[in-house]
Formats: C-alpha cells, sequence, structure tokens
C-alpha cells in the first residue's frame, strides 16, 4: 500500500523551514501531499493561490509532492486522500506542546491516523512564517528565509 503523508499548514508564507521538512520526509513516504488548510471567512496574508503556485514551483521537480488546498478538518481531508500519515515539524517545546494537543485530538477523532514529527535542523528553528510576513510588510529582503527561486514582494499582500 502507498504510504502517503499529508503536510497541513497555513504556509502564509511557505518557508526554509517548512521546505526541509518535506525534503527530509521524501525518504519515508511515497507521497507528500502539502495541504493548505484555509477558512473561507479568513483570508491569509498572501492569497491563497499565490501560496499554493509557490510551493508547486518550488516542488516542480519532485514527483511524489504535491501541493493542494483544503477546508475543514484536517482528518477528514486525509481521509478524502487516503493518507495516513500527518507531517509536522517542531522547533521549540512550544511548538511541541501545540502539537502535542493537535495530535492526541487527531488520533481521538481518527485512530488509524498517525501523526509524525519531524525536528528542525538547528539552522531553521528562528524562521517562521510571521517574522517572514513583517520583513515583507516593511519591504526587507526575506531570500534567506524562503525557498530558492521563490520571490514575494510587498505587492503580494492581499
Ligand atoms: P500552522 O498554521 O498549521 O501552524 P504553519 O504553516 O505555521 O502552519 O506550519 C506548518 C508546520 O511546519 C508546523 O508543524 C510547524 O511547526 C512547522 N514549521 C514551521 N516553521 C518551521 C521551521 N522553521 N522548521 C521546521 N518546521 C517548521
Amino acid at each position: 500500500m502507498e504510504r502517503i503523508a499529508i503536510f497541513p499548514g497555513s504556509f502564509d508564507p511557505f518557508t526554509l523551514g517548512h521546505e526541509s521538512i518535506v525534503k527530509r520526509s521524501l525518504s519515508m513516504f511515497d507521497k507528500v501531499i502539502i495541504a493548505i488548510g484555509y477558512n473561507s471567512n479568513k483570508s491569509g496574508f498572501f492569497a491563497l493561490e499565490k501560496r499554493v503556485n509557490w510551493i508547486k514551483d518550488v516542488f516542480a521537480n519532485e514527483p511524489k509532492v504535491e501541493v493542494t488546498s483544503y477546508q475543514g478538518l484536517t482528518v477528514d481531508f486525509c481521509r478524502s486522500v487516503n493518507a495516513k500519515y500527518i507531517l509536522r515539524g517542531l522547533r521549540t517545546a512550544a511548538d511541541f506542546e501545540y502539537e502535542r494537543a493537535i495530535a492526541q485530538v487527531n488520533k481521538a477523532m481518527e485512530g488509524d491516523i498517525e501523526s509524525v514529527f519531524l525536528l528542525t535542523v538547528p539552522e531553521h528553528t528562528p524562521i517562521n512564517s510571521t517574522i517572514v510576513r513583517d520583513i515583507v510588510r516593511h519591504n526587507g529582503d526575506v531570500s534567506m528565509f524562503i525557498p530558492k527561486g521563490m520571490k514575494i514582494t510587498k505587492d503580494d499582500i492581499v
């Protein structure tokens, strides 16, 4: 059976930290679906379509990676694509506490689905989407925090 994982998140925007987690997970899974969870009442900082396309470009040459978006519960989305694993990244103890609650609730709702965590590499620990958004908002250069080739400017803000 194909081992399918989803990597859910808001990816607003996708960063080097996210890219690294996906690349490292590819030896464990046959397919990794990067899935942007969204809420139709709440637009992100960057448009959903833009976020999807940025990530598609990053993995254009990686046939094991798919990129999509979903609404509703992550476990429902997993079921709809036959994914048995939820991939998440951990940077700090604060991430652990947050992720622990989500993973335990997901497990209670859908016992067949396992959450799998990869610890970030030390150099990516301080990278997060919030900081990247702040830098973009103030016209700074974010190229060292996002995947190579990805271009973000202030004009991309919704
Ligand atoms: P969410 O809004 O669901 O927290 P994010 O887009 O912020 O979504 O993050 C998605 C996943 O990527 C989370 O598991 C988060 O902990 C992880 N992540 C975010 N930044 C990094 C990083 N620099 N290194 C490793 N994992 C990260």
